[in-house]
């Protein structure tokens, strides 16, 4: 029989139980750290949450292949993948991304490791910590040392003005970490209409000629792709069998920035994080000179 107090205390004590359930972040290894599944038979392994399985929900597809415990999809993965290899593990840095697709736990496992903010331009589609639009950024100079912005450069109306702000914000030797849906060797505007999945417009369709707008505005840029699709930019290796996911591969490799390419990833690791296919992940490391 339960009391008057046991039914005010039972649901606090309930809830206090599930606050206090460890968080997948929480339970975690450090998300830098190769994790422990990795070699030991499960074909997928998330390298933001350490999760281990038989494969990735959905497609091998740069918006797909989705981690069934912290919801990344595989260019959340290749986002964090390339930032953690590449900045220093500093929890003084100060970073900011800019609209990031996942949610509280993903926020909350950032803030436990760095000095996180999370920002949108109208907190309509995403949720943020702060407002920004990259053309005006309301923050002071030098004041950001690494700047995560995936798929957000392609639905500002002016490019170079954006870079210009970014530049400005962030620190000496500071870095972002720029994400496009690079789909084709040269910028276009879109012929139609486009929208991604939050109703923005898309203003750009961008190429490789995106690296000179990058250095223009002054910074240093390396571009992190895929071993086996470096080799394939190279002429190293054929051209894959054109697939029907909107990238002219074909113009990629004919404008492609050889001399700025890093392979950041092994056929056998982009397999195990689900990098599939090989062509759709690219990642502009810029550092400010
Ligand atoms: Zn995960």
């Amino acid at each position: 029989m339960v009391g008057v107090w046991g039914l005010v205390t039972r649901p606090l004590v309930r809830r206090w139980k599930w606050w206090r359930q460890p968080r997948w972040w929480n339970d975690s290894d450090l998300p830098w750290e190769v994790p422990d599944a990795v070699g030991k038979g499960p074909m997928a392994v998330c390298n933001i949450c350490h999760w281990a399985g038989a494969e990735f929900l959905g497609t091998e597809h740069v918006e797909s292949a989705m981690c069934p415990r912290c919801g990344s999809v595989a260019r959340d993965r290749f986002l964090l993948f390339c930032f953690f290899n590449c900045s220093p593990h500093d929890s003084s840095m100060r970073v900011l991304e800019t609209s990031p697709r996942l949610g509280r736990e993903y926020r909350r496992m950032m803030r436990s490791l760095f000095r996180y903010t999370s920002s949108d331009f109208d907190l309509s589609a995403h949720r943020g910590d702060i407002r920004i639009d990259l053309q005006d950024i309301a923050l002071p100079d030098s004041s950001v040392d690494v700047l995560l912005t995936p798929h957000v450069l392609e639905h500002v109306p002016d490019t170079d003005r954006a870079l210009r702000e970014i530049h400005r914000v962030l620190a000496p030797d500071g870095a972002m970490y720029l994400q496009i849906p690079l789909q084709q060797g040269v910028t276009a505007r879109p012929t139609e209409p486009e929208f991604h999945g939050d109703n923005t417009p898309v203003h750009f369709r961008f190429g490789w000629d995106l690296i000179a707008s990058l250095e223009t505005a002054g910074f240093d840029v390396e571009v992190l792709v895929m071993e086996e699709f470096a080799k394939v930019l190279r002429g190293e290796n054929p051209c894959p069998e054109p697939e029907v996911d909107g990238f002219d591969i074909p113009s990629m490799i004919e404008h492609a920035p050889t001399a700025k390419l890093r392979p950041i990833v092994d056929i056998y690791m982009s397999k195990i994080y689900g990098f599939r296919p090989e062509h759709q992940f690219v990642t502009f490391r810029c550092v400010k000179r």
